[in-house]
């Protein structure tokens, strides 16, 4: 099949106008221009009119199961008190309200151009019973807390059982030691070395609040006391960033994203432009938060592979606005408010091919091009606007179109997996 489109964003710096895409099962055969791709006999071609075609989004951070929280929480004096409240509202949860979010929030990604999303699996059993029920590319992080140097042993059991039943259904299965806050050291160091000796990518949240950089850095404060009246061994806080905390640890494996990364010393740029290393920014979350500003350029000058993730909506909203949505248009448009000089064709790269380099799927996906993955999203191309880039981020809604390895499964506001 060959659709064609008024412009064709394919990758950073490769633009076609008046493009052609050729599909074949799941795969894209060529990107090119009306003149230089022709239907062979029978083929079928598809005229998309004013509309720009671009590759699906890969959401580098999200925790689906907390879609139906949306503006249930706030930000609170400080991080402690949002991590109190999300203790007590996930407590509630029943188990339809985990699934129907999970869903929702499967659903909201696709209907805004999402192909692929690295999510947190914080309820054990929750993805594989899921997964089937959607056509988005889901790659399960199983989320791991433990407050005690014993507890590797475990934590390594249930990891292995998820592994397990997880890397069957899904393009890659990782592991998410959920933070230096809520593990130990040891456990950090267990966790990345089974990590690395299966194969899989981790996850972790380092570095998010400046409760989290006082009770690293200072050994005191609202989460160490926190955290302390929980039970986590608190002799392991010695004086360090938390990145560093992280890094001396051992708790990196061979494939890592550090989510967040919000508050930093010298020395952590280092350890984060290490091969194998990326950092995921969360746009709205980190804005919803008032957090300083995120350290993109001196990321980006050292070399950092950073990707755009959505974080949950248990970061967003308030109690009385509108509807929030997981949307990487979104995040994008908020990533660029706060960072006016970045070039748009790098902040694309950050929501798509960064996102599969991270977990070592740049050759399959992330970009148009042949022999790739045929997932990518059709937007309207405004007449009006005559910039492609700026038509692209200011893209507001649905999208128009979504193919996931080569199936049309969103089309408009009508979801059609065939
Ligand atoms: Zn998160």
């Amino acid at each position: 099949m060959i659709l064609l489109a008024r412009a064709i964003w394919s990758c950073k710096g490769s633009v076609v106008i008046d493009g052609a895409l050729r599909i074949c099962a799941d795969a894209v055969v060529a990107v090119g221009s009306i003149n230089e791709i022709s239907p062979l006999r029978g083929e079928p071609v598809v005229d998309l009119g004013d509309s720009i075609i671009l590759p699906a989004f890969v959401n580098a951070h999200c925790h689906l199961d907390y879609t139906g929280l949306a503006g249930r929480l706030n930000p609170g004096l400080s991080f402690t008190d949002w991590v109190d409240q999300i203790i007590e509202v996930k407590r509630s949860m029943t188990m339809d309200e985990q699934e129907s979010s999970w869903l929702l929030g499967a659903q909201m990604l696709m209907e805004s151009g999402c192909g692929m999303v690295f999510n947190i699996e914080s309820v054990p059993g929750l993805f594989s019973r899921m997964v089937k029920q959607t056509p988005l590319q889901v790659c399960p992080f199983t989320e791991l807390i433990g407050f005690d140097d014993g507890d590797d042993e475990h934590l390594v059991h249930l990891a292995k059982r998820e592994l397990s039943e997880n890397a069957q259904l899904s393009m890659v299965a990782g592991l998410a030691p959920h933070s230096p806050y809520t593990t130990t050291a040891k456990v950090l160091n267990t966790l990345a070395g089974y990590a690395d000796q299966e194969g899989s990518p981790i996850a972790v949240h380092v570095s998010e609040s400046e409760d989290e950089w006082e009770m690293f850095t200072a050994g005191s404060g609202a989460l160490f006391d926190k955290m302390k009246g929980l039970g986590r061994i608190m002799g392991d806080c010695c004086f360090e960033s938390p990145v560093q905390y992280f890094n001396h640890s051992g708790g990196a494996a061979l494939r890592t994203l550090v989510v967040h990364a919000n508050y930093l010393i010298n020395e952590d740029f280092d350890f984060l432009a290490k091969p194998g290393l990326s950092v995921v920014h969360c746009p709205q979350s980190h804005s919803w938060f008032g957090y300083p500003e995120f350290e993109y350029k001196r990321l980006a000058k050292k070399g950092v592979n950073v990707c755009l993730g959505t974080d949950s909506l248990a970061s967003s909203g308030r109690a009385e606005s509108a509807f929030e949505e997981l949307n990487m248009f979104d995040e994008m448009r908020k990533f660029k408010s706060r960072n006016p000089g970045i070039d748009i064709d790098d902040i694309l790269d950050m929501a798509t091919y960064n996102g599969a380099k991270a977990m070592g799927l740049e050759r399959q996906l992330g970009q148009l091009r042949e022999g790739m993955l045929a997932n990518f999203s059709i937007i309207p191309f405004p007449k009006h606007l005559s910039d492609l880039k700026e038509a692209i981020i200011s893209h507001e809604g649905c999208v128009s179109g979504l193919f996931i390895a080569g199936k049309h499964v969103f089309a408009g506001k009508q979801s059609i997996a065939d």
